[in-house]
């Protein structure tokens, strides 16, 4: 890897903020478009998930790839610059670093490096992102009425909380990273059923609390998810709302997109309408990677080349209406034609938050608002814009509030 000084010189030099993480970015990045993950719940944030610990991947990367030595030297000649504190997003809280020494004795302790392409991590926070701010709309609204919204008053909690829908995208990211990009649906039932164990309360649908907790029992989850609702299986949200980074990780192959998307689907969702919900939402996040660097495609052009991938379906269906739909359909009428989620399932959720997403290619903050104005199964419907959106733009120009506010995520790989 060849690290520049400007490189060494933005390490050292970062304090908060997104403009920061692109400099950061920056000199990650210079090798490749990759990151490394070296994370460790035991060891402290190691992973990479906001603005700190995009230097602590900066810093591994470096020690990892010899530069360790440079990296040091560089920032000793700004001494005063060597143990700045960084702020953490999400946490506000200052975290002290110390570039070189920590780090290279970490380096003697450096857990196993997995590779994980950035759009993948774009595409989670902006999931996060989108499931956060859009969780806490439900309480919101029910108590205050639709004013907040109307205005678009941030949600007052210190915390914006995020959901199931972050929960499994995580996992399934993890299971990505192990995998190296194929799902191995066995594992991942068991995955997804331990991370349920571990926190039952991140907003879980009514069923998968049977589903999950009788995989995590030992049951086989083929049949457990094959005879949820009367043998037809559930055709909810659960598969489509965690696949976005699942398609930013394939982006150069549709077609393995689409196959390890109905993979993963399948784990919980046995319905085939579940499954294309996910098919689609990681073909639409595939899509948006591809795009990144060039302009963003058109609406209708972008949803046709989703719908295009998909089998027969409701979901299919939904998307070509939306592809059809004039530039100027309002949020309510898009919403009210679509199905914004009320009734909790692939198709009445999916063409909704694609649609979404397709409008704001450039614009994570605008989409996240925009989904959120149609109501419906909120948490969702912006979780799924948002991995699509964040697949392309990434989330540093999301508002600091914004990062201030959402939830940190955990490590990508733990031990
Ligand atoms: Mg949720």
């Amino acid at each position: 890897m060849r690290v520049e000084p400007d490189d060494c010189q933005a390490v050292a030099m970062a304090s908060d903020g997104a403009s920061d993480r692109r400099r950061l970015d920056t000199a990650v990045a210079t090798q490749n478009e990759q990151r490394v993950v070296v994370a460790s719940a035991q060891r402290g944030p190691g992973c990479i998930q906001r603005a700190d610990q995009h230097i602590e991947v900066a810093y591994a990367v470096l020690v990892l790839s010899g530069t360790g030595v440079g990296l040091h030297d560089g920032a000793s000649r700004r001494g005063e610059q060597r143990a700045q504190p960084v702020r953490t997003l999400g946490q506000q809280k200052p975290v002290h670093t110390d570039i070189g020494v920590r780090e290279r004795r970490r380096a003697a302790i450096l857990p196993p490096v997995i590779n994980v392409p950035t759009a993948v991590l774009d595409s989670l926070y902006g999931l996060a992102f989108g499931d956060a701010f859009g969780d806490r709309w439900f309480g919101i609204l029910r108590r205050d009425g639709p004013a907040g919204l109307e205005a678009r008053t941030l949600p007052p909690e210190p915390l914006w909380r995020w959901s199931d829908d972050t929960a499994q995208a995580l996992v399934l990211v993890r299971e990505l990273a192990e995998g190296g990009g194929v799902v191995d649906q066995d594992r991942l039932a068991q995955r997804f059923a331990a991370a349920y164990a571990d926190d039952t309360h991140r907003g879980y649908g009514a069923s998968m609390h049977d589903v999950l907790r009788r995989i995590g029992a030992g049951e086989p989850w083929q049949e457990v998810v094959a005879g949820q609702f009367g043998g037809q299986g559930s055709w909810g949200n659960g598969a489509a709302m965690r696949a976005a980074p699942l398609g930013a990780w394939h982006s150069a192959d549709l077609d393995a997109v689409a196959e390890q998307a109905a993979r993963q689907g399948a784990v919980s969702h046995h319905h085939p309408e579940a499954v294309t919900g996910a098919v689609a939402v990681a073909l639409a996040a595939a899509l948006a990677t591809r795009s990144r660097g060039g302009h963003a495609p058109a609406r209708p052009d972008f949803l046709q080349a989703v719908a295009e991938r998909l089998p027969d379906s409701d979901v299919r269906s939904g998307v070509r209406v939306a592809a059809r739909m004039p530039e100027h359909t309002s949020v309510r009428h898009a919403a009210e034609v679509l199905g914004s989620g009320y009734r909790m399932s692939g198709p009445d959720t999916v063409p909704y938050a694609l649609w979404c997403a397709a409008g704001h290619l450039d614009d994570l903050h605008e989409g996240l608002w925009l989904t959120v104005a149609g109501r419906g199964d909120i948490d969702t419907t912006c979780a799924i814009a948002g991995g699509v959106i964040a697949a392309r733009t990434g989330v540093a120009a999301l508002p600091p509030a914004w990062h201030a506010a959402c939830e940190p995520l955990p490590p990508i790989v733990t031990e």
